[in-house]
C-alpha cells in the first residue's frame, strides 16, 4: 500500500493514508498526504475531501523512530500539513477509527469537520512524556470541548471514546455501519445543504467556571510535584480562552519548546523508550521459537506462590498450585480469596469476574497432576536443598518441553539448574510482592538457559502485564543487590544523627514514592536481617549499622507485626514515628560513641541515590544488566524511583558522572568511607567523557 492512496466517489475525494501498524506520522507519511491534498484541492471533479486511516488506526501520533531527528521537523510539520488543510476552499473530512492519538488527534482537528466509529479512542498523551501537544491540540480542543473537559483530557492524556464526545465539535457524527462510507455520505451531505467550513480555529472558548485555571493549577502542582508539564497545560488551555487562535498557538509552541528542552521530559521519554528497549535482548534473534504458555503450575502457596497464582489467572491463563500438605494449601487459597475479595469490596472487580478468576486456580498435592502444564513456577522457601529437591521432582515429572523457573530472591539459578536434567528450561522469574501487582519482573538467565526459554518468558511477562527485564545471576540480582547499598546507606544515617521519619521524608521530597524505612517495614525487616546475617559469614567486610539488627531482636519486623522502623495501628498501613525507635537509636549511638550530627537533606539524598548508582555501574560492568536502561527500568517499575528523573543511571548521567565522583571521595572522608570506592566503570567512563546512558 502506497503512503496515501487517492480514489473518487461522486464528487468525494478519499485519502487512504498508511504507515502500518498504526499509521504513525512519519515524514514520508506527510509528503504524501500534502501531494494527495493538494491533488485533491486542485481537482476540479472534486468538492469535499475525507481523509481515513488504513488498517486498525487512524492515526497514533508522532513517529517515535524519528524523534529527536532532523526528520520530526522536516517540511511538512504537522502544523504545516494542518495550515493546508484550514485553507482550503473544500471541506476536508476526518474519519476516526481506532485511535487518534496526539498528533493524530491534532490533525484531525485541522479538517473542517469529524466523523468517528463508536469506540474510536481519542487522546491527546504529550503529558505523559512531560510534553504538551504542540501542534495546536491545546488551543483547538477547548474550542471544541469547552476549556474544563479539554483540560482533563490534556492533563490526564487518557483517551475518551469518540462515543461520549459526539454532538460537540470534536465528533460530529457517529458511524456505526462502514466508515468510509458513512464518511463520504456525511461529506456528500455538507456540499447538498451547502454548510459552511467550519475551523475550529474560529470557535469561541466557553469557560463554564471562572476561577477553574487557578485552582486546577494549584491541585495538579501539588499532584505532580517535580513535573512542570501539568501546569503548563493549564497555561496553554487557559491562553486559549484568553487570547487571540494565533497568540495562543505562539504561547503553546513556546511553552512545548521549553518542556521539550527541561530534565524532566528527557528523563520520561528515556522511560518510555526504555521500555520498549528492554524487550529486546541483544544476541536473540527475532525468530527464534516462542514456546505457548496455555498453563501453568506454581509450587508453593506462601505469600510469593499465591500472588503469581493470581497474576496468572488474571491474564487468563489456568493455573494449579501445589503445596506440601493440605493445611498449607488451604492456608493459601483463603488468601488468595481475601485478596480479591478486598478488591471486589473496594469495586475494582466484579463478584462474577472474581468467581471467574478463581475457578482458573486448582489446588494438588501431587506433582503428576503439574505434569502438563507449560511452565512450573517454585516460590517454596528460600532454600537451596529444599529448591533443589524440588527441581528434581519437577524435572522428573514435568513434560519433556516444559520451563521450570524459579523465584528466588537471592540463591544461585545455575546451581538450581544443575539439580535437572534440562538447566537450558530453568530460569528465574523474580516477582516482586505483592505478584499479583508489582509490574516489574526480573528474569533471571542462567549460564545454560536457552534462547527459546528466555524468549518464551519474556513473552510470558507480556502476557502478565509485567515489565520483563533480564537480569545475569548474582546475589540480589539488579533489583536488590542495588537497594542493599541504598539501605546500607539510609542505616549509616540513623548511626549518625538522622531519624527514619527524616530520611524517609527527604527522599519522598526528592521524589521516591516510598522512603526506605516505610519500604523496608513494608517488605519485612526479618527478610534483611536474615540476609545479613548470611552476610557475616560470607562477607564480612559488609559492613552495616547495627540499628535494624536491634529492632529485629524486638520482633520489629515491620507492618507484619505492627511495628518496625515505625508503628502502626490496627488496620492502618501509615506510619507513625514511634519514641521507641528514637530511642534505641539514641542509646546505640551512645554505646558506639557516636556523638550524632545534623544531617542535611541534600546529603542524605545523595548518600543513598548514589550508593545505588556506584552498585548499578558495578552491574553493568559485570554484565548481569544487558544496559543502564536495564538497570533504570527495574527501578521504575519496582522500587517507585521517580519517573521524571529517569532511573539512576540516567540521574547519574543528569548530575554529571565527574560530579558523582566528587561527591562520593567526600563521603570516603566520612563514616564507613570504604563503601565510596567509585565501580570501575564509572570512574572510566568519567575520564572518558561518557555517559552510562
Ligand atoms: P512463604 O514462606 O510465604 O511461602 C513458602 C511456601 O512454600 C509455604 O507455603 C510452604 O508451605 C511452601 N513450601 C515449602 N516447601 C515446600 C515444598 N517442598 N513443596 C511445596 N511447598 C513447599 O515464602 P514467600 O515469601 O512466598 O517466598 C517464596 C520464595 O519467593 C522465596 O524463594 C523467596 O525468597 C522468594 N521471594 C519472596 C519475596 C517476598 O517479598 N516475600 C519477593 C520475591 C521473591
Amino acid at each position: 500500500m502506497p503512503p496515501a492512496d487517492y480514489s473518487v466517489r461522486g464528487s468525494v475525494a478519499a485519502i487512504t493514508f498508511s504507515n502500518p501498524p498504526m499509521n504513525t506520522m512519519a515524514h514520508a507519511l506527510r509528503v504524501a498526504l500534502r501531494e494527495r491534498l493538494q491533488q485533491a484541492f486542485a481537482d476540479p471533479a472534486v468538492r469535499a475531501v475525507v481523509l481515513i486511516g488504513a488498517g486498525r488506526a487512524f492515526c497514533a501520533g508522532a513517529e517515535i523512530r524519528e524523534f529527536d531527528s532532523p526528520l520530526s521537523v522536516a517540511s511538512p510539520n504537522l502544523r504545516e500539513l494542518i495550515a493546508l488543510i484550514e485553507s482550503s476552499a473544500k471541506p476536508v473530512v476526518a474519519a476516526i477509527h481506532g485511535f487518534a492519538m496526539g498528533g493524530g488527534l491534532e490533525f484531525a482537528m485541522g479538517c473542517h469537520y469529524r466523523v468517528a466509529a463508536p469506540a474510536a479512542q481519542l487522546a491527546l498523551p504529550e503529558v505523559k512524556l512531560g510534553l504538551l501537544p504542540g501542534a495546536g491540540g491545546t488551543q483547538r480542543l477547548p474550542r471544541a470541548l469547552g476549556a474544563e473537559r479539554a483540560l482533563g483530557m490534556i492533563v490526564s492524556g487518557d483517551p475518551i471514546e469518540a462515543r461520549s464526545a459526539a454532538g460537540t465539535a470534536l465528533v460530529d457524527a457517529v458511524v456505526e455501519g462502514d466508515l468510509l462510507d458513512g464518511a463520504i455520505a456525511f461529506a456528500e451531505a455538507l456540499l447538498a445543504q451547502n454548510r459552511p467550513l467550519r475551523r475550529l480555529r474560529d470557535l469561541a472558548v466557553n469557560v463554564a467556571n471562572p476561577g477553574f485555571f487557578a485552582r486546577e493549577r494549584e491541585r495538579l502542582a501539588a499532584a505532580h510535584r517535580g513535573l512542570p508539564a501539568p501546569v503548563k497545560c493549564v497555561d496553554a488551555v487557559e491562553a486559549a480562552a484568553r487570547l487571540a487562535f494565533d497568540e495562543g498557538v505562539k504561547f503553546e509552541r513556546r511553552c512545548f519548546d521549553e518542556l521539550l528542552a527541561g530534565g524532566e521530559s528527557k528523563a520520561l521519554r528515556h522511560a518510555f523508550f526504555g521500555e520498549r528497549a528492554v524487550t529486546k535482548i541483544p544476541g536473540i534473534p527475532e525468530d527464534t521459537r516462542i514456546r505457548e504458555i496455555r498453563s501453568a503450575a506454581v509450587v508453593g502457596a506462601g505469600t510469593m506462590g499465591g500472588g503469581i497464582a493470581m497474576a496468572f489467572a488474571n491474564a487468563g491463563i489456568p493455573v494449579k498450585l501445589l503445596e506440601a500438605n493440605p493445611e498449607a494449601l488451604d492456608k493459601g487459597m483463603a488468601a488468595i480469596r481475601r485478596n480479591y475479595a478486598a478488591t471486589v469490596a473496594r469495586g475494582k472487580l466484579t463478584q462474577a469476574e472474581m468467581d471467574k478468576r478463581i475457578a482458573r486456580i486448582s489446588t494438588t498435592l501431587a506433582y503428576t497432576a503439574l505434569r502438563d502444564a507449560d511452565i512450573a513456577i517454585e516460590a517454596v522457601f528460600e532454600d537451596l536443598q529444599v529448591k533443589k529437591q524440588v527441581f528434581t521432582v519437577l524435572d522428573d515429572v514435568m513434560k519433556a518441553d516444559a520451563i521450570l523457573a524459579t523465584n528466588t530472591s537471592t540463591l544461585d539459578v545455575d546451581a538450581i539448574a544443575a539439580s535437572t536434567t534440562r538447566p537450558q528450561a530453568v530460569i528465574g522469574t523474580h516477582f516482586f510482592s505483592p505478584a499479583n501487582v508489582m509490574r516489574l519482573l526480573e528474569i533471571v538467565r542462567g549460564a545454560k538457559t536457552s534462547n527459546e526459554t528466555l524468549a518464551s518468558v519474556m513473552k510470558l511477562a507480556k502476557m502478565l502485564g509485567k515489565t520483563g527485564v533480564v537480569s545475569g545471576v548474582c546475589d540480589g540480582f539488579i533489583g536488590n543487590r542495588m537497594v542493599e547499598r541504598y539501605l546500607q546507606q539510609a542505616f549509616f544515617l540513623l548511626d549518625e544523627g538522622a531519624l527514619p521519619q527524616q530520611v524517609d521524608r527527604a527522599l519522598q521530597d526528592w521524589g521516591m514514592a516510598m522512603g526506605p524505612f516505610a519500604m523496608s517495614d513494608l517488605a519485612g525487616n526479618d527478610i534483611g536481617w536474615h540476609i545479613r546475617k548470611r552476610r557475616a559469614i560470607e562477607r564480612p567486610e559488609f559492613a552495616y549499622s547495627k540499628i535494624p539488627d536491634r529492632l529485629c531482636e524486638l520482633g520489629r519486623f515491620g507492618q507484619k507485626t505492627g511495628s518496625g522502623f515505625y508503628r502502626y495501628e490496627t488496620g492502618s498501613r501509615a506510619p507513625v514515628p514511634d519514641p521507641v525507635v528514637d530511642k534505641l537509636i539514641e542509646d546505640y549511638r551512645a554505646e558506639a560513641r557516636i556523638t550524632p550530627r545534623t544531617i542535611a537533606d541534600g546529603e542524605i539524598v545523595e548518600r543513598c541515590i548514589f550508593a545505588l548508582i556506584n552498585e548499578g555501574a558495578r552491574i553493568l560492568e559485570e554484565g548481569i544488566a544487558l544496559r543502564a536502561v536495564d538497570i533504570d527500568i527495574v527501578y521504575l517499575a519496582g522500587y517507585g524511583f521517580p519517573r521524571y528523573r529517569g532511573g539512576p543511571m540516567f540521574f547519574a548521567d543528569t548530575v554529571g558522572l565527574g560530579n558523582v565522583i566528587a561527591a562520593m571521595e567526600k563521603y570516603r572522608k566520612g563514616y564507613h568511607g570504604e563503601c565510596w570506592t567509585p565501580a570501575t566503570l564509572l570512574a572510566k567512563l568519567c575520564a572518558e567523557d561518557k555517559a552510562f546512558t
